[in-house]
């Protein structure tokens, strides 16, 4: 049981993570890629993995989706 909602959820997430330009209903947390330096609105699933990689002490994560077809050499996330 647990495993199965784990799976759904993280599946949500997934269509979910759309980074916009603008704040919706579902992004309404504030990043900047890393790459083009642009700021952009991710929802809070997004934002928290991002935060907390940070605080770990490692780079910004985010890239968006322009930056990521541009160095899709490199995986993120
Ligand atoms: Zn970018």
């Amino acid at each position: 049981m647990l495993r199965y909602r784990k799976e759904s959820d993280s599946d949500r997430a997934e269509k979910l993570m759309q980074a916009t330009n603008f704040p919706t209903k579902e992004n309404l947390y504030e990043l900047y890629c890393d790459l083009c330096g642009e700021n952009f609105f991710v929802n809070e699933i997004l934002f928290d993995r991002v935060t907390r990689a940070i605080r770990a002490g490692f780079e910004n994560p985010f890239v968006c989706d322009d930056c990521r077809r541009e160095s899709d050499e490199e995986a993120y996330f």
